[in-house]
């Protein structure tokens, strides 16, 4: 079995749109793909109609999902929230709140980068976000086309749009804490991504975790890019010592990255506990 269980479609900040997700991933070998994009369900309906329509013996099966953009004390994180109830009003209240103040921010950024110099504008940025969720690396690929930085990765730097950096500008955020308690009342399964990921900018403190642990986090993603190995048996050991399952998967953005669908897996035997926590929705299968 061949779990990933964290990947952006153009619903968010990937290239794929949902169906060409669902293509990718047969075409990756995958068993199981979650669509997780950043604060949105809406990539969800076409996802399942794209496994449904699969030829007979095809064995994908698509967890619908979300990756919820929280703060806590300043420092950004995110939590992937799998089959929860899409229509539970308060997780999807809170999903609104966050994707509505991607606009005003992005925005913003687009007005900060003009400001530093860069010729893009937001007429560009939603031409590429298209009904996308809107986000940093969408304006990144408008700096990259406007020959600002090389790739988009380039733009994540102290100049541009890193945490912190000359163009960077926040967001609406949600506290974890309250985070993992509207998923888990919305039947959900939530799990922290990418705890480790120093190079996005400063990680929260193994106290929050275990905040975090408590209020009813499922699990940490241990095995994904941004971790080296050193973080990954510590985050190995830190989820042993708080009772969380340990997940790993490739957090695919399509060509705006370059990490490949099913670069990082799940254990099957992880994938069923996480299963058998959820209320709010059934995995998608052919
Ligand atoms: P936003 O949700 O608009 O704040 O943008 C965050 C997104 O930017 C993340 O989900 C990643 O896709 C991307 N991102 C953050 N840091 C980096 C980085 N250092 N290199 C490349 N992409 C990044
Ligand atoms: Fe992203
Ligand atoms: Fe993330
Ligand atoms: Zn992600």
């Amino acid at each position: 079995m061949r779990i990933d269980l964290h990947a952006h479609s153009n619903a968010s900040d990937g290239t794929d749109s949902p169906a060409e997700l669902v293509a990718a991933a047969v075409a990756a070998d995958l068993d199981v793909v979650a669509l997780t994009d950043h604060d949105t369900v809406a990539g969800h309906a076409e996802a399942a109609e794209a496994v449904r329509a699969l030829p007979a013996g095809a064995r994908l099966t698509v967890v619908p999902g979300a990756e919820l953009s929280c703060v806590v004390d300043g420092i950004s994180m995110h939590l992937l929230a799998y089959l929860f109830d899409p229509e539970e009003s308060e997780f999807a209240r809170e999903r609104d709140l966050v994707r509505t103040d991607r606009f005003r921010r992005g925005r913003a950024i687009v007005e900060r980068c003009r400001e530093l110099g860069a010729e893009i504008s937001w007429e560009q940025v939603q031409q590429i976000a298209g009904a996308g969720s809107v986000g940093r690396p969408h304006i990144a690929s408008a700096l990259v086309e406007a020959g600002v930085v090389p790739t988009v990765s380039d733009a994540f730097t102290a100049d541009w749009l890193a945490n912190g950096g000359r163009a960077d500008v926040r967001k609406h955020e949600t506290d974890p804490v309250t985070a993992v308690r509207l998923v888990r009342a919305a039947g959900g399964v939530p799990v922290f991504a990418h705890p480790g990921a120093v190079k996005r900018g400063r990680t929260v403190p193994d106290q929050v975790i275990a905040d975090l642990a408590a209020a009813g986090l499922a699990a940490l993603e241990v095995d994904h890019t941004d971790h080296d190995e050193e973080t990954r048996v510590r985050l190995r050991g830190l989820a042993g010592e708080l009772g969380l399952l340990v997940t790993g998967s490739s957090d695919y953005h399509g060509t705006r990255k370059t990490v490949r669908l099913g670069e990082h897996t799940t254990d099957p035997e992880v994938y069923e506990a996480l299963l058998a926590q959820a209320t709010g929705a059934q995995p998608i299968g052919h």
